[in-house]
């Protein structure tokens, strides 16, 4: 099949070149000329494991391609599927959705024949009828069909996500999409990946009702933290103990700085102002979205307790930038609420991140960068682990003892044990667990 893929970001990138490997004709498309560029000359533009063999392979072998010329990919595809962004609007929190409206024009008027469209996009339930509506009134000569395909992988873990995803969900309004979609996913039925088909409204809610599902879960488990704290008891067994139960599951309970990254933040919002404006407000999202803003500046007051209280003319070093491990993507990262805590309080910030940090300089203010984990921990008076990177999982904590200024490590993701860090004469703090005994 010939795919077209509108937006060429961690969504269309690896979507399209999974597509590729799974057989079909796919063109990536991107007005981002340095993007497309970058592509064409073999480079990728954003860290994602595996990405870079992926596509090298699929380039060479004549089945992926990328330009910026739109109209040319539209007009000779069987589906076109929308990944353009869909961040939070400025100022009042509901999905911004000119990116996917722009391209549903620019889609609409190069569409020469029958033609499915599918957003990827996750967007608001109601979009998909605002597309059709787009494409209809910009070509009304051509017959397309509009489709949702929300889109479910985990960046750090895309293209093992894509390929063997626990369920493909297709919003549809007629037979045709849904054969169409059915052939594009055909080569997974090998993995047994399961194929819901709903109305195309369904598929909508779907993807923002499983993400504010699991932003719940996280933030139910940190505000257990929260208690552990304060009543002696920890959290990862507390984990364990609820998790072992099936209809708990193990998964999204582990402790942390609260969530952060490009879609939870922003999706849970967009689901409370859907819900508000249909008069059904959705309270416990609310919630969540609230005291998960509340935490990220909490954990540099963790810091600063750790410190004893103060952090003012101190040097602290930050470990792990990216919202998670695995990825460069720095958008609503934990990190960056912590280090404008700590600097507003009057320290002065070094970080060190293996992915991050050129996507974190543009968004952080007087911080200086390390060259590796000990290079950043130099000198300082307190070191906090704010993403588990693999390389941060094994420091070598006699080394930090020495070059350190102070032996003060706070753990925001529980990467270490307790009675191990205090062994080598730290101070150490985590998130809802107790201290050494
Ligand atoms: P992104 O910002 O990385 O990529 C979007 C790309 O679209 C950019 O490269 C931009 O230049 C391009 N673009 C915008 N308008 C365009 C147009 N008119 N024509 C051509 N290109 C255009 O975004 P992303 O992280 O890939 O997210 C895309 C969508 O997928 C969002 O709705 C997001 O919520 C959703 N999603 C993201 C993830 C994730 O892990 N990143 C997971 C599931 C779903």
């Amino acid at each position: 099949m010939r795919v077209t893929m509108v937006g060429t970001g961690y969504v269309g990138l690896v979507s399209g070149a999974c597509f590729a490997d799974f057989g079909h004709t796919v063109t990536c498309v991107d007005r981002d000329a340095g993007k497309i560029a970058a592509l064409l000359a073999g480079r990728m533009p954003i860290y994602e494991p595996g990405l870079d063999a992926l596509v090298a392979t699929n380039v060479t072998q004549g089945r992926l391609a990328f330009t910026t010329d739109l109209a040319a990919a539209v007009a000779e595809a069987e589906a076109v599927f929308i990944a353009v962004g869909t961040p939070s609007r400025r100022g009042d929190g509901f999905a911004d959705l000119s990116f996917v409206f722009a391209a549903a024009r620019e889609i609409a008027a190069a569409l020469t024949g029958d033609t499915v469209v599918v957003t990827k996009s996750t967007v608001p339930v109601g979009t998909g009828d605002e597309v059709e509506r787009i494409i209809r009134d910009v070509n009304p000569r051509v017959r397309v069909d509009v489709a949702s395909n929300p889109e479910f992988l985990r960046e750090g873990a895309a293209i093992e996500d894509f390929k063997r995803p626990d369920r493909i969900v297709i919003g549809v309004e007629g037979t045709r999409a849904e054969a169409l979609m059915r052939e594009v996913y055909r080569p997974l039925y090998l993995n047994q990946a399961p194929i819901l088909v709903t109305s195309r409204r369904t598929a909508e809610l779907t993807k923002y009702a499983a993400n504010a599902f699991l932003a719940t879960k996280i933030t139910f488990i940190n505000e257990i933290a929260d208690l552990c704290e304060q009543v002696g008891a920890d959290v990862q067994q507390v984990a364990r103990g609820i998790g072992l139960d099936n209809r708990i599951g193990s998964k999204f309970l582990h402790a942390g700085p609260g969530y952060g990254g490009s879609c939870f933040p922003k999706d849970t919002l967009a689901l409370v102002k859907t819900a508000q404006d249909a008069g059904t407000p959705v309270r416990l999202v609310e919630t969540v979205v609230a005291v998960n803003d509340q935490r990220k500046r909490a954990m540099a007051r963790k810091v600063i307790q750790a410190c004893g209280g103060t952090v003012r003319g101190k040097r602290i070093a930050v470990l792990g930038l990216t919202f998670k491990p695995n990825t460069d993507d720095m958008r609503d990262a934990p990190a960056l609420s912590i280090i404008t805590g700590l600097q507003d309080a009057g320290a002065a910030v070094v970080a060190y991140d293996p992915e991050g940090m050129e996507q974190a300089r543009p968004l952080l203010d007087g911080v200086s960068y390390a060259s590796d984990a000990y290079a950043c921990a130099e000198g300082a008076d307190a070191l906090v682990i704010v993403t588990e990177w693999n390389a941060f999982r094994a420091l070598d904590l006699a080394r930090l003892g020495r070059i350190m200024a102070a032996r003060v490590l706070i753990d925001l993701r529980n990467v270490y044990r307790p009675e191990e860090v205090a062994r080598y004469g730290f101070a150490y703090a985590s998130v809802g667990r107790p201290a050494a005994s």
